[in-house]
């Protein structure tokens, strides 16, 4: 049993409910708009938002701002060798920025990239290079039995399809995004890692991983999966396969990453940084040609976008990241929160994910239409009634999809407490019991790309 105390103290206030109105309302009903001060628990992403340990804050001192051959980088670079087996890495602002130092290299006009379910900068970047990005899924109605599924697999199924149809040598990448972001935070097996490198193989493609969430995919691997005998560890009848249970994270991190070729990282999510990332590739050339691309748009190679004490607190961020007690209370959060809002019947996605609860919005609202946004008016609510920020990645976030109506509550690494949870789901629990007054939203003022309206767009309550 290990937990943690708090070695420094921040304040969170939960302001008025006429101010949280008025701050609603100014935000023009987009909480992307608030002021954080005026936000009591925020949940709007695990994205750079996690607590640094004692360990990263002492490292972070010696940071060396060295130009380039910084002692800082010999740091990260050995973190990611002893972590997830890569030696070279090309280091980052953060993780798009290894998207674009990567699929930029490998990516160009009229390719196809396969994905389990492409992340949105991800699916960005395969079209800012002409690229275009196809998601392939496993219908997660295949792997009903709950709780033990890997629902953000890869259909190699789908994926050969595709393939049929454009043809291989319109396919030079095959990523696989470790836990599937887009897709609930739902997790990824190895043996589904394993086939999805034989097909790279078979259609000559580079496999990628997008490693965001590389340690809690893990902590799933070794709580859920069995080893299947083609694992080469018996070929005598079928009795009982050991399966993960007795390995370590960073055993399983390792046998997994080292399926690809390449892995992506934001190190603002498993990185347990605040801000950072890097690729990392196995081919000498793929690494010439990517740190070139680096130099030009995120810096020297052995800085590249982040400052010597950044590289320093990633190094050790991605170390504490593989520690299973860690695993335990983060995971265990994440398990916490949905634990409260089941009891309260709030339809959730279950099983749940890595990072996040997700509510659907759709359930929790009925009345409610996709063209006013259950989600928003979700969001909104949660604000008014607890200052609680979560975020819609329905069909606000991603017009003219059929997207299910999710609300995403994302929990921020070793930052809250267990009354911020309950919290949470009293507040969820108070507007569900009054859900039948609450109304959707229309939008009144939107900026020009469509696909990024919900960071910046006004909404209004839809008049009765
Ligand atoms: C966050 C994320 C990225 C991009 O990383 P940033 O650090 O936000 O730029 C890429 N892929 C996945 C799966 C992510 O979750």
């Amino acid at each position: 049993m290990r937990s943690y105390v708090t070695k420094m103290a921040g304040v969170t206030t939960l302001p008025p409910r006429e101010e949280r109105e008025a701050a609603l309302a100014e935000a023009g009903y987009n909480v992307f708009n608030l002021d954080s001060e005026n936000v009591f628990v925020d949940l709007l992403t695990d994205s750079g938002t996690g607590t640094m340990s004692d360990a990263q804050w002492a490292a972070m001192l010696e940071g060396d701002e060295a130009y380039a051959g910084s002692d800082s980088f010999d740091r990260l670079q050995a973190a990611v060798q002893d972590v997830m087996g890569f030696e070279q890495v090309v280091p980052t602002h953060q993780g798009r920025g290894a998207e674009n130092v990567l699929y930029g290299t490998l990516v160009s006009e009229g390719d196809h990239v396969l994905n389990n379910t492409h992340f949105d900068t991800t699916r960005a970047h395969v079209a800012a290079n002409g690229g275009v990005a196809v998601d392939c899924p496993v219908d997660s109605a295949e792997s009903a039995d709950e709780g033990n599924s890997f629902d953000g697999n890869f259909s190699v199924e789908r994926a050969r399809e595709h393939v049929d149809d454009v043809g291989a040598d319109a396919v030079p990448v095959v990523v696989l995004t470790i836990t599937n972001n887009s897709n609930a935070g739902q997790p990824v097996s190895v043996e589904n890692t394993r086939a999805v490198r034989e097909f790279a193989d078979e259609i000559d493609a580079t496999f990628v991983i997008d490693a965001c969430r590389f340690a809690e995919n893990a902590y799933f691997v070794r709580e859920r999966e069995g080893r299947s005998p083609s694992d080469g560890a018996s070929d005598e009848a079928p009795s009982r396969e050991p399966g993960y249970e007795d390995a370590s994270i960073q055993a399983i991190a390792r046998e997994q990453l080292g399926l690809a070729d390449a892995v992506v990282m934001s190190g603002k999510k498993d990185g347990i940084a605040n801000i950072g990332g890097f690729a990392a590739m196995r081919d000498p050339d793929l690494f010439e040609h990517c740190k070139q691309r680096a130099i030009l748009y995120e810096g020297f190679p052995t800085y590249g976008g982040m400052a010597g004490r950044d590289l320093a607190a990633l190094a050790v961020g991605l170390r504490e990241a593989v520690e299973l007690p860690y695993l335990e209370h983060r995971i265990g959060q994440v398990r916490e929160l949905a634990g409260l809002l089941r009891d309260a019947e709030i339809p959730i996605v279950e099983p749940v994910g890595g990072h996040a609860v997700y509510v659907d919005a759709g359930a929790f609202f009925p009345a409610i239409p996709s063209t006013e946004f259950p989600g928003q008016a979700l969001v909104c609510e949660l604000y008014r009634e607890g200052g609680v920020r979560a975020v819609e990645l329905g069909s606000f976030a991603f017009p003219d999809t059929d997207r299910p109506e999710y609300v995403r509550l994302a929990l921020p690494r070793r930052t809250y407490h267990r009354e911020h949870i309950e919290h949470v789901a009293e507040t969820v629990e108070a507007v569900f019991e009054r859900r039948d007054e609450v109304s959707g939203y229309e939008i009144v003022d939107e900026p020009p790309i469509e696909e990024l309206r919900h960071f910046s767009a006004r909404l209004e309550p839809v008049a009765e």
